[in-house]
């Protein structure tokens, strides 16, 4: 299969690179790069979004990544995970198409699979042996995962502020990891963008690594299969930005292989206590600063108080689609995991935050009653279990192991 990718191209300079080498930033500027793909071909050739119907994972799609040899393919049958009904929140809300894409369900629990089954496979694809990733913790537990499957020598370095359950499932899955201390984000940031121009090593970090976020494409094409149209609305937490920028890069693709003639609007979901993309949007700005502080929330996976080189991209695809860039509350996101939790889904409070900033648009006025809006759940609350308490309450009730305590209490739950 040869792909209908040509190359690089660096969003700053311009510069154009080969898709062999393996590069993380631009060479000559440190820009980020980017996949181009010969749209022109895909136009005439791509007939069907699902073009690999023999994979039942992201593969599918593999038409629209960069090529990868059959044998480098790594998965795990990562994606296509169900896009679920909402029935409990929209039956409170009295709205109709509120939808879930559930990627709790994914090999670790995260939907960060995605983006690591194609970059290491690419990186195998490349004959690049070892690589490392910064992470808050679901990032490391895929790409240790993806690495050992891939005989892929992996270091994920760890925030302290991860869950230890996410700092052992690193080692478990097998990778080398260092846990990262630091007094604000902007550290880790600055050090991942010198690390790329000093040590040469193949990155894995959304967007210095210019490969994860193509697989974050694949929301788009999966969620218009399933629900055979584009939806109105998508709701993404947001970390780095890789996954809503691929779900809208992958919009846009469709859009112009004539699939449909709508982009979602793109709405992007950060803790109040660190919002930089909010506090950028709010005042019209093409890029955001530091802002906040990352500690001072339940939403670790997308506590991050500075964008990688000022979020351009993320705050573009929320300003073309025609969406926002939103803040949640903690106590929020608390009630918006038992909402999520009464539909069915336990997600992690970071993968919770998204249907909190639905209900928030959806009173704002942002979203309508008639909208098809998705959220996606991006990871499982399994590994975090301190929130899920936190989110439940501990159960209080003890009765003897005896009939008659067991009718009162029927009684008195009035069941
Ligand atoms: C990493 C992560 C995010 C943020 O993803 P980005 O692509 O960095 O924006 C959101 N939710 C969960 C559960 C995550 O692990
Ligand atoms: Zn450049």
């Amino acid at each position: 299969m040869a792909g209908y990718a040509m190359g690089l191209k660096c969003d700053s300079c311009g510069g154009e690179f080969s898709l062999r080498d393996p590069l993380t930033t631009c060479p000559n500027c440190g820009g980020l790069l980017e996949v181009q793909y010969d749209m022109a071909a895909m136009r005439r050739e791509i007939k069907v979004i699902g073009g690999s119907p023999e994979y039942d994972s992201i593969w599918r799609y593999r038409q629209f990544f960069p090529s990868v040899e059959e044998q480098n393919v790594v998965t795990l049958g990562e994606g296509r995970t169900p896009l679920v009904k909402s029935v409990h929140l929209a039956g409170k809300l009295g709205i109709d198409n509120l939808y879930y894409k559930n990627d709790t369900m994914m090999p670790t629990g995260s939907f960060k699979d995605r983006g690591f089954s194609l970059a290491v496979s690419y990186a195998k694809e490349l004959g690049v042996r070892r690589g490392f990733t910064y992470s808050s913790g679901n990032a490391g537990a895929s790409f240790a995962a993806y690495s050992s499957r891939g005989m892929f020598n992996a270091l994920a370095l760890v925030e302290y502020i991860a869950n230890p359950v996410k700092k052992a499932m690193i080692q478990l899955y097998g990778a080398q990891a260092a846990v990262l201390d630091y007094d604000n984000f902007g550290q880790i940031t600055a050090m991942l963008e010198q690390a790329a121009e000093r040590l040469g090593l193949y990155q894995f970090v959304n967007f210095i690594n210019p490969i994860r976020h193509e697989a974050m494409k694949t929301y788009a094409y999966e969620i218009t299969e399933q629900l055979g149209r584009v939806p109105d609305a998508m709701f993404h937490p947001v970390g780095t930005g890789g996954g809503i920028f691929g779900a809208y890069k992958g919009y846009c693709e469709l859009a112009h292989l004539g699939f449909t003639d709508q982009i979602p609007r793109m709405y992007g979901v950060q803790p109040a206590a660190a919002a930089h993309f909010k506090a950028a949007f709010d005042a019209g700005l093409p890029e955001a600063a530091a802002y906040g502080d990352c500690t001072k929330t339940i939403a670790q996976s997308i506590a991050s108080d500075s964008p990688i080189q000022g979020g351009r991209r993320v705050l573009r695809a929320v300003y073309q689609s025609g969406g926002a860039a939103l803040g949640v509350e903690d106590g929020d996101i608390l009630e918006a995991m038992r909402d999520l939790a009464k539909d069915g889904i336990a997600g992690e409070p970071s993968a919770a935050a998204p249907v909190a900033a639905f209900k928030q648009a959806y009173e704002k006025g942002l979203v309508k009653a008639s909208d098809t809006a998705v959220c996606v759940i991006t990871g499982s609350a399994f590994k975090q279990p301190g929130a899920i308490k936190e989110a439940a309450g501990e159960p209080v009730t003890h009765i003897r192991a005896d009939i008659d305590e067991l009718e009162k209490l029927i009684v008195r739950l009035r069941l």
